[in-house]
């Protein structure tokens, strides 16, 4: 049988994140890799998992329901909601995701508080915002940003942790940069690192200058996983 490549690469990305860190004069422990599995199959999880890792990403709230399910066993495995959220999948997604990065309106922390509540879970939640300003459909708008974490902090089962952003797809990572020090001004005119400790920003081409700018989770699939759906 061919050995998995899954456990050298997550090794590899690993190294990646630390020398960014260090390289930016932080601890590596302050920046989590969370493997982005979306199209790659249960099998996959589980050879990142035996290499230790424990954060996984998933961008289709279906695709989370069907994988989540399959590897219930692995004790310990947190999964990440990073994907545009519907209100009518909420349901999928509130009784698996440990943590959900693309709340964006107030009308979708609503209805995960619900969720939660009847569920008796406790999500911790990102904030999406849309800091390029271009016509994405996802991210609320900087000055919706304010709005967005006061419905959170009025949800008793929701706990805002942070922000996230995704840059408009752009394989120039330096053309990124701006991008995320602009999630980390925004939320130090919100809170703080002391309110809001995560921002999610980052993937396989442009983590480094992500952590550079304070990225404290890189979302990371093809560099771990390889090519989707291939
Ligand atoms: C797919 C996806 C990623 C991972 O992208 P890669 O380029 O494969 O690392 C990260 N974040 C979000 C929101 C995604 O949908």
């Amino acid at each position: 049988m061919d050995r998995s490549p899954i456990p050298d690469a997550l090794e590899r990305v690993r190294g990646e994140v630390h020398a960014a860190a260090r390289a930016a004069g932080r601890a590596p422990e302050s920046v989590r890799i969370v493997a982005v599995s979306k199209l790659q199959g249960p099998e996959a999880v589980r050879a990142a998992f035996a290499a230790g890792q424990r954060d996984f990403g998933e961008t289709y709230a279906q695709e989370l329901g069907r994988t989540a399910d399959a590897l219930e066993a692995l004790a310990g495995l947190r999964w990440h909601f990073i994907g545009h959220l519907q209100r009518n999948k909420v349901k999928e997604v509130a009784p698996r995701a440990a943590v959900v990065h693309t709340v964006d309106r107030a009308e979708l922390a609503l209805e995960l508080e619900r969720r939660a509540a009847v569920l008796g879970r406790r999500l911790e939640v990102l904030v999406q915002v849309n800091v390029a300003g271009e016509a994405q459909k996802s991210g609320c708008r900087p000055a919706e940003l304010g709005a967005v974490l006061e419905a959170v902090a009025r949800a008793p089962h929701l706990a805002a942790v942070g922000l996230m952003t995704m840059p408009p797809l752009e394989h120039d990572a330096a053309r990124n940069r701006p991008c995320f020090a602009a999630l980390r001004e925004l939320r130090d005119r919100h809170g703080g690192a002391r309110l809001l400790p995560e921002l999610s920003m980052g993937m396989s081409g442009d983590f480094a200058v992500a952590i550079a700018e304070g990225a404290t989770i890189v979302r990371i699939g093809t560099a771990i996983f390889g090519a989707r759906g291939g």
